[in-house]
C-alpha cells in the first residue's frame, strides 16, 4: 500500500506498526472493497477506521477531505470515539450531540461522523447530506452484531431498536465502501449482516472467538435455591479478603436479576464490604456508571464484584478480572461470548441458571446449557464455524474435559471454580431435564425486558 510514514502512524496512535489483518482491511478498503473485520476486544479494529483518512489522502489527490460515517449503537461509545479522536488531532462529532454544530456537519467540516440508524432515518436533512455529498469515503458499522439481535422482531415481540434492521438504507445513501466491525458474529449473525448491508464479494477478517486462558463450567440449579446460597462462595470470600478478593463480573440478563443479587449481597453482607460491590445496568446514573467505569479501568480498583447486564459488557475493556459469572444465560451465543471475558491470565467462566432463565433462549445458546457431554470450547467454536488456536490440557479446558483429565498432576484440582468447592452436593441440581420443567415460570420472569439501551429514546 501506499502509506504513510511509520512515525506518522506511530506518533498518533502510538503503535510500532499495523497488524497483518488491520493492514488487509485498510489495504482492501482502499480498493473499494467491503471489509468484515471480526477481531476480539483489543484487537484494533477502530484503528481501521481511525487511520483509513491518512491513508486515503497518500493514495488519492485530494478536491476534498475525506469523511467517515460511523453507525454506532451506543452514545457512550461515541463520546469515547469521539473524545478520542479529537486528542489525537482529528475533528469528529455526532449526530445529535449538539444542535449548534449541525450547519458544520452538514458543510463536511468533520473528518468523522457517528450517528445512529434512527437519527439518520428518520431526519430528511441527514438523509438529504448522505445522498448529495461527494466528500464521505468509508462507511462503518460498529458492532454490527446489534444489527441482528436489535433490529429483528422475534416470537416474543417487536424488535428493541427496529431500525438497526434498515441499517442497510444509510449504506445505498452514499456509495463508498464498507466497514462492518464486531468482536464477534456467529456465522448465522454474519450472513444476516451481509444480506441486510447488501455485501457482495466482501472481504472476510475473521479471527477465532476462543478464550484459551478462560476455563468454562456450566452448573444448572434448583429453582428453589435463594440466591444467597447460590453466591454464598463469593460473599463469603469478600468478607474475608475483602479488597484482595478476586476481580468478579456478574451477568445477568435483566435488570430485576441484577437487582435480586445485588439486593442477596446486600442482605449478607455488612456495609464495610458492601463497598466493594457495585451494580451496572441500563438505568444506572450516568455519574455513577462513569465512576464504575474508572474504578473498573484500574487493576486495583475498589470494585472486586460488579454486577451487571449487558450494557456494561459493549466497547468497554474491564481490567483484572478474572472471574466471569453468568447467572441466567444472554439470549444469543453472541452476546455471550462477548461478555465471557477478555484474553489475558487465566480465569474462570461459570454460568449458573435455573429453568425460569432458559425460555427466550436462541437454538445455540439452549444447547450450549442443555450440553452434557461435549467440550464446551468446542460447542462455542461450532458456532463461529472456527476450531481451537491451541489443544488445552483437559483440566484448563472446561468442566468436561476436566472429568477426563488424566494428566495426573498435582494441578489438577487446582482449576476447580470455587463455587463447586463451597457448596455443598445437595444444593445443586443434577437432574437430567434442563429444559423440561420450565412450567414454573413466573410471570415477572417472563416480562422482563433484557437489558440493552433505553439511552437514545
Ligand atoms: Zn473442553
Ligand atoms: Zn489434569
Amino acid at each position: 500500500m501506499a502509506a504513510p510514514s511509520i512515525t506518522t502512524l506511530q506518533e498518533i496512535f502510538e503503535v510500532e506498526k499495523l497488524s497483518a489483518e488491520q493492514e488487509k482491511a485498510i489495504d482492501s478498503l482502499l480498493a473499494k472493497k467491503d471489509v468484515f473485520l471480526s477481531l476480539r476486544t483489543g484487537g484494533g479494529k477502530s484503528l481501521c477506521y481511525m487511520a483509513f483518512p491518512i491513508f486515503y489522502e497518500y493514495s488519492n489527490s485530494l478536491d476534498v477531505q475525506p469523511q467517515v460515517l460511523i453507525i454506532s449503537p451506543l452514545l457512550s461509545i461515541m463520546k469515547e470515539q469521539t473524545d478520542l479522536l479529537a486528542s489525537k488531532g482529528f475533528t469528529a462529532t455526532f449526530i445529535g450531540k449538539d444542535k449548534s454544530e449541525d450547519a458544520s456537519i452538514l458543510d463536511g467540516k468533520y473528518q468523522f461522523v457517528f450517528s445512529s440508524p434512527e437519527a439518520i432515518l428518520q431526519n430528511d436533512k441527514w438523509r438529504d447530506m448522505l445522498s448529495g455529498s461527494k466528500s464521505f469515503r468509508l462507511f462503518v458499522v460498529d458492532e454490527a452484531h446489534t444489527l441482528v439481535h436489535w433490529g429483528e422482531n422475534t416470537k416474543h415481540g417487536q424488535a428493541f431498536r427496529e431500525w438497526f434492521s434498515r441499517t442497510g438504507e444509510i449504506r445505498s445513501l452514499i456509495s463508498c465502501p464498507a466497514l462492518v466491525i464486531t468482536a464477534n458474529a456467529s456465522k448465522e449473525a454474519r450472513k444476516v449482516i451481509k444480506k441486510r448491508l447488501a455485501l457482495n464479494n466482501c472481504v472476510d477478517i475473521i479471527d477465532s472467538p476462543d478464550r484459551e486462558n478462560i476455563k468454562l463450567f456450566v452448573q444448572k440449579l434448583k429453582n428453589t435455591v435463594p440466591i444467597d446460597e447460590t453466591f454464598g462462595w463469593l460473599t463469603h470470600d469478600l468478607s474475608t479478603r475483602k479488597k484482595d478478593c478476586p476481580r468478579t463480573l456478574i451477568f445477568c440478563s435483566s435488570i430485576k436479576i441484577c437487582a435480586d443479587i445485588y439486593t442477596a449481597f446486600l442482605m449478607v453482607l455488612d456495609n464495610s464490604v458492601m463497598e466493594f460491590v457495585n451494580m451496572f445496568h441500563s438505568c444506572t446514573s450516568e455519574n455513577v456508571k462513569e465512576t464504575i467505569r474508572e474504578d473498573m479501568n484500574d487493576d486495583n480498583g475498589n470494585i472486586r464484584v460488579l454486577i451487571a447486564t449487558s450494557a456494561a459488557g459493549m466497547g468497554v475493556n474491564y481490567k483484572g478480572v478474572n472471574n466471569v459469572v453468568h447467572y441466567s444465560p444472554p439470549k444469543d451465543m453472541d452476546s455471550f461470548v462477548q461478555q465471557l471475558g477478555r484474553d489475558g491470565s487465566q480465569s474462570l467462566h461459570l454460568l449458573l441458571y435455573n429453568s425460569r432463565h432458559t425460555h427466550k433462549l436462541e437454538a445455540d445458546m439452549k444447547t450450549y446449557i442443555e450440553n452434557k457431554d461435549k467440550c464446551r470450547r468446542l460447542q462455542i467454536l461450532e458456532s463461529y464455524d472456527s476450531l481451537p488456536d491451541v489443544e488445552l490440557v483437559k483440566h484448563l479446558c472446561c468442566d468436561i474435559c476436566s472429568q477426563n483429565c488424566n494428566c495426573s498432576g498435582d494441578c489438577c484440582e487446582l482449576y476447580q471454580h470455587p463455587y463447586f468447592l463451597f457448596q455443598s452436593d445437595d444444593v445443586s441440581s443434577d437432574d437430567n431435564s434442563c429444559m423440561s420443567d420450565s412450567t414454573d415460570l413466573e410471570s415477572d420472569d417472563v416480562l422482563d425486558i433484557d437489558d440493552t439501551y433505553p439511552e437514545l429514546e
